[in-house]
């Protein structure tokens, strides 16, 4: 089974998108790029932000969602970068190259199709 981490930016995340719940709502209606998973059955395992301006502790944040995962034995197998990443932020090039590199599972640039 899939087990999906969203990486979003820390400065909206709760904040401007309260609640993440534009993601969260993507995620049960399989909208966006959730629609992939319409016929399997998948999880949300976390929501996780960036570490705030530029995003340079997103590798080892990353790690940290690995390791506090690790005594339920949970493995996030892919990551979908937020919206607010994508469209928002100006280091988001660095970011999600860093996801790419480091993180070892497949990356989706998109969540929920909504307006931000
Ligand atoms: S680095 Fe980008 S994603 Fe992170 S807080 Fe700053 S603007 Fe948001």
């Amino acid at each position: 089974m899939e087990k999906i981490l969203i990486v979003g930016c820390k400065k909206a995340m709760d904040e401007v998108c309260i609640g993440c719940s534009r993601c969260l709502v993507g995620f049960n209606r399989r909208d966006g790029e959730f629609e992939r998973y319409e016929n399997e059955t998948v999880e949300l395992t976390g929501l996780l932000n960036c570490g705030d301006c530029p995003g340079a502790t997103i590798v080892t944040r990353l790690a940290q969602v690995n390791l506090w995962n690790k005594p339920m034995d949970e493995k996030i197998t892919k990551i979908h970068i937020g919206p607010c990443i994508t469209d928002h932020c100006p280091h988001k090039d660095v970011i999600i190259n860093k996801i790419k590199a480091k993180s070892g599972v497949e990356i989706i640039e998109g969540t929920h199709p909504y307006p931000v």
